[in-house]
């Protein structure tokens, strides 16, 4: 995979309109290294030529320097080793959700089988600041069992296998937290995840 195809994924999770201003960053993996968007960008803006690479250890390779969120894609490449993308967000109803659910408490309710089949088990992840190692050690600690986080209080991480995959967890993961808001407060009924699809 290539810078090229991770810009490509960039473009369309801002035309989606899941990264306000010149928040959002996404990575991949490139061989035994992390190609992932440099700091002060946008994912609307970003080129194939300010992709900045990183060894897997962290240590600043080639390009512009990174995303200061850096530490928490790495943390989980290391807790998915299936991952080959991920993308972190500060989308609208995915932040919101953030700041609504507890820790241990599903913050997407079982509302939709296409809720339960795509995005699987989502873990809330304790707030820690922006950048900080403390969240990327929560991430880390989520990661292992969920593919889809949201970082309480801050946005949204997916892990995925490549990068359409990647924006189609993202615009799923939107989408869920839109009909968890929409429903937030009612009686609404839930499926049982084990029995929703078959
Ligand atoms: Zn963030």
């Amino acid at each position: 995979m290539t810078a090229v195809q991770l810009v490509e994924a960039c473009r369309a999770l801002a035309a989606a309109g899941l990264s306000p201003g010149s928040s959002g960053n996404a990575s991949m993996r490139s061989g035994d290294r992390i190609l992932i968007t440099p700091t002060g960008s946008a994912l609307r803006r970003v080129t194939a030529g300010e992709i900045a690479v990183l060894a897997a250890d962290g240590t600043h390779e080639e390009g512009p320097a990174p995303t200061k969120e850096w530490a928490m894609h790495l943390a989980a490449y290391r807790a998915r080793p299936d991952a080959r993308v991920v993308v972190h967000l500060h989308s609208r109803a995915a932040t919101a959700v953030s700041c609504l659910a507890s820790p241990g408490e599903d913050p997407l309710p079982a509302y939709t089988p296409y809720r339960v089949r795509m995005l699987g088990r989502v873990a809330l992840v304790p707030y820690a600041a922006p950048g900080s190692d403390a969240l990327a050690a929560g991430v880390e600690a989520a990661a292992s069992d969920s593919h889809c986080l949201l970082l309480a209080n801050h946005g949204s991480v997916v892990c995925a296998s490549d990068p359409g995959r990647a924006v189609d967890l993202s615009e799923e993961l939107e989408a869920a937290a839109e009909l968890t808001l929409a429903l937030h407060g009612r009686d609404a009924r839930t499926l049982d995840p084990g029995a929703a699809w078959t």
